[in-house]
């Protein structure tokens, strides 16, 4: 299990809205708060987020390059997906790859994927029906999204 991931972000207060507004709909709590930095935490996993220095502030993130992709989120179930879909939309957020969403990671996979103030993805992905629903016969897997 992860213990905790950092992330250096180019304007703290914007990012720092943002991730406050996603983390408190997935359940996290305020964690610490100080000059260069905020955390919020949730069953002993914490995300951070450190104001960039001045000397590297210069060079943005990309996703394609070597590093982080993406970070991904277990949702409880479709509806949080829903539900964070449409708060995303409803303040002005984008979600990525809408022609197939929310089934972007393939036919059994319920997500949403969006990105944070520096294009950092994000995504928010649904157990698997089967998983939800205490099985793993496999079969309403497959038929997910056919
Ligand atoms: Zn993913």
């Amino acid at each position: 299990m992860l213990s905790h991931v950092e992330l250096c972000v180019s304007d703290l207060d914007r990012s720092a809205e943002f991730w406050d507004w996603l983390l408190r709909l997935l359940g996290y709590q305020a964690l610490q708060s100080w000059a260069h930095g905020r955390s919020w935490q949730l069953n002993g996993f914490y995300l951070v987020l450190v104001q960039t220095a001045d000397a590297h502030v210069g060079a943005s993130y990309h996703r394609k390059r070597t590093g982080l992709n993406h970070l991904a989120f277990t949702a409880h179930n479709r509806d949080q997906v829903d539900e964070v879909t449409q708060a995303l939309r409803e303040r002005g957020g984008r979600v990525l790859y809408e022609d197939r969403h929310p089934h972007a990671g393939g036919p059994g996979h319920y997500a949403v994927f969006f990105e944070d103030p520096d294009r950092i993805k994000v995504e928010l992905v649904a157990p698997s029906e089967a998983a939800e629903d205490g099985r793993d016969d496999g079969v309403k897997v497959q038929r997910q999204g056919r």
